[in-house]
């Protein structure tokens, strides 16, 4: 049986850029704090009402507080992107909003080298 990380990973996507030492030979979710946890309390069961979602969420992740491989765990939903759920400590919504300000910051790198540019051409 699949162990509830496993079971949240495509097993043909479960391999991510390595942060911390951890090798291809060592992927990062054999590490995971979740293997020993119910993998319910990453995900939401269908109709859950907020105040049951919020407090499942906070208790996933206090397991992600605990875990070595956060930072792997957390790019690897953000790469993806997974849709769903709570990876590396943060909810989708959460995700969704470091995915944005991540875009944001970009365009604004992309702008200010592209000024930089016409700056030192001009000169
Ligand atoms: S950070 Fe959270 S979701 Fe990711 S592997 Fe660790 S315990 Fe699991």
């Amino acid at each position: 049986m699949l162990r509830p990380i496993e079971a949240r990973l495509d097993a043909n996507r479960s391999r991510v850029p390595t942060q911390r030492g951890h090798t291809d030979d060592s992927p990062w979710h054999s590490s995971a704090a979740c293997r020993r946890d119910e993998a319910g309390l990453f995900f939401a069961p269908s109709k859950e009402p907020t105040a049951a979602r919020l407090a499942r969420e906070e208790q996933a992740k206090r397991v992600c507080g605990r875990c070595p491989v956060l930072l792997e765990c957390r790019e690897h939903a953000l790469l993806q992107p997974e849709p769903y759920g709570v990876w590396g400590g943060l909810t989708a919504a959460e995700r969704r909003v470091v995915l944005a300000r991540r875009r944001r910051r970009e365009q604004e790198l992309r702008e200010a080298a592209r000024i930089g540019t016409q700056v030192a051409a001009a000169g």
